[in-house]
């Protein structure tokens, strides 16, 4: 049923490869995770959905999945170019905590989003664990590979072979991309350990070979994939902005950590690159430009809920477009995405009400369908091994969906395996959890289907002034009486 060959955007190569896994049977992903000095915005959460799917998808294909997302609470800078604070030591000052409560406060939000967008669950890696693993693993690579200054131990791009490949930069003059610290050799290196500055302390610091400080942020992602899940493993993630530094970099450690490791392969080895595909999924923006954690309020998946959108109505949005396409956010495409959803868990509630009996635990491959619904099965597989084509897919469940006259347990069947790729949690949602329900709502779902009993009665007695009545008051509360929707929604809040 899942036959089609699964094809991947590689970064590194910037063309489509055919996924040949490293260990067979296997799967081994690393998405760069949050950095948890403050809240995700749903743009980074496109990241994570993004993650989640492909990782699903690896599971539709047959594969054991090891997925790791790691926790960066250390090192992380306000800026790209080994300058400016620590993020969390930051935001620990401005909000008078402990940067290890900043920390586990913001890691829990994180994961609180993940599960509202049916993110599977992930191994999630703190960089501070691995600090003892980072020191090792800068030691082995810093005579070949760094040199020491004033604030740190610093990597030296231009000892590994084809430094900055994935970015497609130039490694000399860097494009402008980093500025320099006094004294780097080239302006695209980067620091593998940051001393604190004489008559400074932090809250995090950690003795090394290069005095008291803390790790550089590329090292904590090339030891704890190195760590978890062996070198080379199958896939990398991140988003696009990951591309340009963040990766390269990575990239380079794992280049000189793996040469210095053993005899074969050499600097320009890409299985010396750590891992052998890299993706990265581009951005969702705002119509105003990139979204940006930066101007105060920004748009938090809470914000969503607060305003009455299911959590699985962006995951649908983010569906709806191809990865490496930017999106855009609009409160209409929102809206537009819970409708759909709506429709979705109406259509599939239609067929599982047919049912007579739970859908039944059906084996891969011996199922035995219909031919309408195998063929439809095989559309979507066919739509998401081509590089995750999940607009694709959704369309495939629709039109299945939408089907007549054909045996409920196949649709139901093929409708939950293709959900799992999805992660919409179609056999779970209730068309009333998809209602749009402000915060702000002054009144209650339990006074409003009183209400609503009540204007039935009225309604059956013929008592159409008392039933006008019931919409009236309703109305003032905000609430919109709706007859013969065709959805079948009774109410929705004006
Ligand atoms: P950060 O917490 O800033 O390290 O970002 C976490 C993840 O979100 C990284 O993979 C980023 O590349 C990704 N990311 C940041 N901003 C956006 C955005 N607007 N749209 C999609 N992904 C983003
Ligand atoms: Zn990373």
């Amino acid at each position: 049923m899942t036959d089609a060959p699964l094809k991947l955007f590689n970064s590194l190569t910037r063309s489509i490869e055919v996924f040949e896994p490293v260990h067979p049977g296997e799967a081994r992903v690393y998405s760069c995770g949050p950095t948890v000095y403050n809240y995700q915005h749903i743009g980074n959460m496109r990241a994570y959905v993004f993650a989640d799917t492909l990782g699903r998808t690896l599971q539709w294909k047959g594969y054991k999945l090891t997925h790791v997302v790691n926790i960066t609470d250390v090192g992380h800078l306000t800026s790209d170019a080994d300058e400016g604070e620590d993020k969390m030591e930051r935001m620990a000052q401005r909000e008078g905590k402990s940067a290890w409560d900043i920390a586990k406060f913001y890691q829990a939000d994180f994961e609180q989003d993940l599960a509202r967008l049916n993110v599977q669950p992930k191994q999630h890696p703190r960089a501070t664990e691995y600090v003892e693993a980072m020191i090792d693993w800068g030691k082995s690579i810093a005579d070949k590979h760094c040199y020491e200054l004033e604030s740190g131990l610093y990597f030296d791009v231009s000892t590994v072979a084809d430094y900055g490949r994935l970015a497609r930069a130039v490694t000399e003059d860097g494009e402008g991309r980093i500025e320099s610290v006094e004294g780097k050799r080239n302006a695209a290196d980067f620091a593998i350990w940051r001393k604190t500055p004489a008559g400074e302390t932090r809250q995090m610091e950690w003795d090394s070979p290069w005095g008291r400080g803390a790790p550089g942020w590329h090292l904590e992602c090339s030891v704890m994939g190195e760590a978890l899940l062996g070198f080379p493993f199958d896939i990398h993630t991140g988003g696009i902005d990951h591309r340009e530094i963040h990766h390269p970099n990575e990239i380079a450690q794992n280049q000189a950590f793996c040469c210095n490791a053993k005899e074969d392969g050499g600097l320009d080895d890409p299985r010396n690159s750590g891992a052998k595909i890299w993706m990265h999924n581009n951005f969702l923006v705002e119509r105003s430009g990139k979204m940006s954690k930066s101007s105060g309020e920004f748009l938090r998946l809470q914000l969503l809920v607060d305003k009455g959108y299911h959590p699985l109505a962006y995951r649908l949005m983010c569906l709806q477009a191809h990865y490496r396409s930017e999106l855009e956010f609009s409160w209409e495409g929102l809206g537009a995405a819970l409708t759909r959803l709506k429709r979705m868990v109406m259509g599939f509630a239609k067929w599982h009400d047919q049912l007579r009996q739970p859908p039944r635990e059906v084996p891969g491959d011996s199922w035995e369908y219909e031919r309408v619904t195998r063929d439809l099965v095989a559309r979507f597989d066919a739509a998401i091994a081509q590089d995750l084509n999940t607009a694709e897919a959704l369309t495939v469940l629709e039109e299945m969906l939408a089907l007549k006259k054909v045996a409920p347990e196949c649709i139901v069947t093929a409708a939950v395996k293709m959900d799992s790729v999805l992660g919409l949690g179609l056999g779970k949602l209730q068309r009333a959890d998809l209602r749009i329900r402000p915060i702000s709502a002054t009144i209650n779902e339990t006074e409003i289907d009183t209400a609503l009993a009540s204007r039935k009665e009225a309604r059956a007695a013929k008592d159409f002034a008392a039933s006008d009545a019931i919409r009236d008051e309703l109305g003032a509360a905000g609430v919109e009486v709706m007859d013969g929707d065709p959805l079948g929604w009774e109410w929705k809040l004006a």
